[in-house]
Order: structure tokens, then C-alpha cells, then sequence
């Protein structure tokens, strides 16, 4: 089986859209804001913005599985309030919930949190717990930076994140460390923001001593780990300056990342630099690269092919990567499928 730990729904109906942007010009003018009730998107809407992208992809590549989170761009905690957040992660959630009740072998949903800048993160926990006790998410996308590229919030090993930590761990499920969209223009979104985030929240987990005080806390760092498996011995090094224990003892237990790393050789530094029991298969797909590769006549994000011409890990390595890490990180998915026999 292959499971694909990073997708995100970015195919959803225009009205979507249109929703969102009436909710965001209510928030200066109240007299124009949507109800949530005015937004309809039929079940075939949605079958169709499905089997027409992700799934026919999926088919096409050969992968079976996909956590499936709202579009990582448009959370865009930074615009408004927590009411404004609440409501719209409420609604995105719930499509990624629909979505995998209409395709329940191919996806299978993570939460975006309805974050919001200078609100401490426990408001998230009744979004949280209702989209994993009632919609049967396995994982949420916790953006270590609500502001949009402006970091204004404590780093994640900063007590003011532990009441989600506390759920995280009680309930079960990991965290995908994910950014939004940058509203500061020096940081282009997915080319900078989103590899700054990753490479910023695996520094600051190896500043702290998080995992101390969360022994079972899991953060997958996306895009590869961003700068870090490429810096590793600067870390390691970092990491020894500030007396901490040993990476594999420090953070490996607790941190994994992602296999969205979009050409042969980057694939390549990651597994030869992280452990295989550290990596997850992940395409992001239909996500930040859209393209075709000419130098190889297949799409950048078809990251499968990468894995299936490794000549660093053996075909046990390779099933791992694609399955038995997964089952391991997200226990609430290996248990759903177990419950249906896989
Ligand atoms: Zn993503």
C-alpha cells in the first residue's frame, strides 16, 4: 500500500472561493458578511473536482492513500479574527470531511486549526477534537506562524502551545509543522515561506527540550525538512555547542519528515542523510509545482518515481517510506485501516 501523508485540497469548487472573499470583505463591512448557509457545494461538485485531479493522478502514479487537509494557502490565519479563522477552517474542514466520506479508500482527512495571530492556540481544541472524534481525522497542519511570515508568535517548544501538544498526544495524532500563505513580500509563499517554516521549526524544537516534556509528541516537518537534512551537520554541530543530547536522541524520536522534495538528487541527500525510519512518502499533489520537469518529461511533484529509483534504499526501505512509517506516526490511520481489513 501507498499512502500519500500530504495533499490538500486545492481543487475545491470556485464557490469556495467566492465565500471566502465575501467573508473577507465583512470584515470590514459586517452588513456583507456570508452566512456559512449560503455556501452550497453539491456532493457531485465535489466528486467531480476529485476525480478529475487528485484521484486520476493518484491512479496514474500508483499511489492509494491521501491525508487530505484544506489548501494550506488559504488558511491564511492572518485574516481577521478568531471568529473569522474559526468559521472558515469549520467550513474547509468539513469538505475535506466529505470528501473522504465520498471516496473512503483514497482519502483521509487532517485539520487545518482555526488559528489566529496573537490568540493562544488552546481556542483550536474544540475544532480539533471534532474533527478527529467526528469526522475520523488521523492528523492536523499547526502553522507555527499564524502572522503570515511575520512570526509573531512564541516558538513551538514555548509553553503556550502545550495545551495542543496535550491533545495531540491524548487523542493520538501527529502534526504536519505547516505555514500559510506570507503576507510579507519579502518571502515568497511556497519558494521561501514554506522552506524558512520547516527549517525554523526544526531549529527551534533543537534549541528546546520539547520532547522531554512530550515524549510521544509527533511534528512531520514537510517539503523535505526544508534546509535541514541538506544542513545536518550544522545542526548536529549546533546541537552539540548547546550541550544538547545527540539528534537521533534529541528530536528523531519525535520528528519526521516528508518526501515533497521535487528532483532525483534531493531525494537522494534526504535518505542518505535521515534515517528510513524518519522519512514519509508525501507528493503535496496538486500543490506548489505544477509543472513538467524537461529534464525528465514527468511532473516535479511525482515524487513516487524518485523513491522507485532510489539506489540507496533497498525495496524493505522503500515499503516503509510508503507504509509502515505512516501506520507508525499516525496511529489513528493504521487503525482505520485496520478496521477495514488493511
Ligand atoms: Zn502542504
Amino acid at each position: 500500500m501507498i499512502i500519500d501523508i500530504h495533499g490538500h485540497y486545492t481543487t475545491a469548487p470556485k464557490a469556495l472561493e467566492d465565500w471566502r472573499n465575501r467573508q473577507i470583505a465583512g470584515i470590514k463591512d459586517p452588513s456583507v458578511m456570508p452566512k456559512v448557509s449560503e455556501l452550497k457545494i453539491s456532493d457531485d461538485e465535489l466528486r467531480a473536482s476529485i476525480i478529475e485531479n487528485q484521484l486520476k493522478k493518484m491512479q496514474e502514479r500508483g499511489s492509494d492513500l491521501t491525508v487530505f487537509s484544506p489548501r494550506a494557502s488559504f488558511m491564511a490565519h492572518h485574516i481577521g479574527d478568531f471568529n473569522v479563522s474559526s468559521t472558515w477552517a469549520a467550513i474547509c474542514n468539513e469538505l475535506c470531511y466529505r470528501v473522504s466520506q465520498l471516496f473512503p479508500d483514497n482519502f483521509i482527512g487532517a485539520a487545518m486549526l482555526p488559528q489566529s495571530p496573537g490568540v493562544g492556540p488552546k481556542t483550536c481544541i474544540p475544532e480539533l477534537e471534532k474533527c478527529v472524534k467526528e469526522y475520523g481525522f488521523v492528523a492536523i497542519n499547526l502553522n507555527p506562524d499564524p502572522s503570515g511570515g511575520h512570526w509573531t508568535s512564541p516558538p513551538l517548544t514555548d509553553r503556550q502551545w502545550y495545551p495542543i501538544y496535550e491533545k495531540m498526544v491524548e487523542l493520538q495524532i501527529p502534526a504536519m509543522i505547516h505555514v500559510s500563505t506570507s503576507c510579507n513580500a519579502c518571502f515568497h509563499t511556497t519558494g521561501a515561506h514554506y522552506l524558512n517554516a520547516d527549517t525554523t521549526a526544526f531549529m527551534q524544537c533543537v534549541s528546546g527540550d520539547l520532547f522531554k516534556d512530550f515524549p510521544d509528541l509527533k511534528f512531520i516537518i514537510p517539503h523535505g525538512g526544508g534546509a535541514v537534512p541538506y544542513h545536518w551537520g550544522r545542526f548536529r554541530g549546533l546541537a552539540q555547542e548547546m550541550k544538547k543530547p545527540l539528534l537521533e536522541d534529541h528530536v528523531l524520536n519525535n520528528i519526521f519528515f516528508d518526501t515533497c522534495v521535487y528532483h532525483q538528487p534531493g531525494i537522494d541527500l534526504l535518505n542518505t542523510v535521515i534515517p528510513v525510519d524518519n522519512v514519509l512518502f508525501a507528493s503535496e499533489m496538486i500543490g506548489a509545482v505544477r509543472g513538467i520537469d524537461p529534464q525528465t518529461g514527468f511532473y516535479y511533484d511525482d515524487t513516487k518515481r524518485y523513491i522507485e529509483a532510489s539506489k540507496i534504499l533497498t525495496p524493505e526501505e522503500k515499503q516503509q517510506i510508503y507504509e509502515g512509517n505512516a501506520r507508525r506516526v499516525y496511529p489513528r490511520l493504521d487503525a482505520a485501516l485496520k478496521a477495514k481489513g488493511k
